[in-house]
């Protein structure tokens, strides 16, 4: 699992902002103008003038005697040895955060801790607090990511509770990134008000998606996993609202021993009312959040529920509807699921246990997630020869 971020001591930041956006760089040719607004990534003796912070890899700590006294710097721990030319990290007094990955195809920023639901298997439980800070730090981000990043996802807590400024967000990243891709995680809920669902759809993306959870076709079971009364008809409400609006919709069903009873009756509710959206996931589960505390309640081993997985995704499929199987490895779902079956877990927290080495299919195989590795998998799993 790549480190994101976390503390670090030797750090000497001569901001007196709570946290600086850096932008990296490696090449020691750039131009003032640009280099000091950027951190120099350093991997050699060879340290260019000029910069406003300083990246000591591991390995080359020694050289940061040779800056000035008012010089800012970081000593980077191993664990940071992936970071690299074009990515942006937050500094502030102490800690390092990385926020924008350039070799990555899944670079998600997390807008909100705040949530109106409270999932039973939430990976990022809920916060109270004010954190608006984040969209501000965004707007600061947006204009420093790579014109080339094909797909940016916006992610909570629920990015939708900032309304009109999670919007202006959008519009930002349309204008700096408009070749990229936007997927947003979101409850949908906010959309059953038709005016802020116009307005999102005045951001008029061309490839804008908003990725929404439904987790039952029976509203109480919904209502109960997101702890939420009423979710499930809200939630709704903001799907037909976007759809009648031309937006793509995805719905991404979790699941577990709470989802699965009805996954069959979902996925014929989905094709018979909702045939029009654009993507559906069926996704495994992460153990991170709120899952670990709910663990006896949630937890099946896929190789136990791999028929009613087929069975819900040819339903799905044989309505025509754009289905995929995600967070799933290749050994513990049958043939039939094959073609709908995807590599989903971001890069940072994807990995293989032990018992996968030597497996012929490991390179087409999602593998599991970091927390999936830590706190339990399936038994049942079967190496390709
Ligand atoms: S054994 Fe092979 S197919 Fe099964 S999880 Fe490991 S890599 Fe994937």
């Amino acid at each position: 699992m790549l480190k994101l971020g976390g503390r670090i001591i030797e750090i000497k930041s001569l901001e007196e902002k709570p946290s600086v956006l850096y932008k990296i760089s490696t090449n020691p040719l750039l131009p003032t103008i640009l280099a000091s607004s950027r951190a120099f990534l350093v991997s050699s003796n060879n340290i260019p003038d000029g910069y406003a912070h300083y990246l000591f890899q591991d390995g080359f700590h020694q050289f940061y005697n040779a800056l000035s006294r008012e010089t800012s710097y970081t000593l980077l721990p191993p664990e940071y040895h992936y970071l690299s030319h074009d990515d942006v990290i937050s500094v502030s007094n102490k800690n390092l955060r990385v926020l924008y990955r350039k070799a990555s195809l899944q670079n998600s920023i997390l807008v909100t801790e705040q949530c109106n639901h409270y999932c039973l298997m939430c990976s990022q439980p809920p916060k109270n607090t004010d954190d608006s800070w984040m969209l501000e730090e965004i707007k600061h981000l947006i204009p420093l990511i790579h014109q080339d990043t094909k797909e940016i996802g916006f992610t909570g807590g629920e990015p939708t509770l900032y309304k009109e400024r999670f919007l202006d967000i959008l519009k930002l990243t349309k204008n700096h990134l408009p070749n990229t891709a936007i997927h947003i995680l979101s409850n949908g809920r906010s959309f059953k008000d038709i005016e802020f669902a116009k307005k999102y759809s005045e951001i008029d993306h061309p490839d804008m998606m908003v990725g929404i959870p439904i987790y039952s076709d029976d509203p109480t079971i919904h209502d109960y996993i997101v702890q939420s009364p009423g979710a499930f008809e809200d939630t709704l409400m903001g799907v037909l609202n976007l759809k009648r609006l031309n937006q793509k919709v995805e719905i991404r069903v979790v699941l577990h021993k709470q989802s699965l009873p009805r996954l069959v009756q979902l996925a014929e509710f989905i094709g018979r009312n909702l045939l029009f959206v654009d993507h559906v996931a069926l996704m495994g589960l992460e153990m991170m959040g709120f899952t670990r505390a709910n663990l006896d309640s949630l937890w099946i081993d896929p190789f136990e529920y791999k028929d009613v997985l087929s069975e819900a995704t040819q339903i799905l499929a044989t309505y025509g509807i754009n289905v995929s199987i995600y967070n799933h490895q290749l050994c513990l779902v049958n043939n039939d699921v094959m073609p709908y079956y995807r590599k989903s877990i971001s890069d940072w927290k994807n990995e293989y246990a032990d018992e996968c080495d030597g497996c012929s299919k490991l390179s087409e195989c999602g593998g599991f997630f970091s927390s999936g590795i830590k706190y339990g998998y399936s038994k049942n799993l079967k190496r390709f020869n």
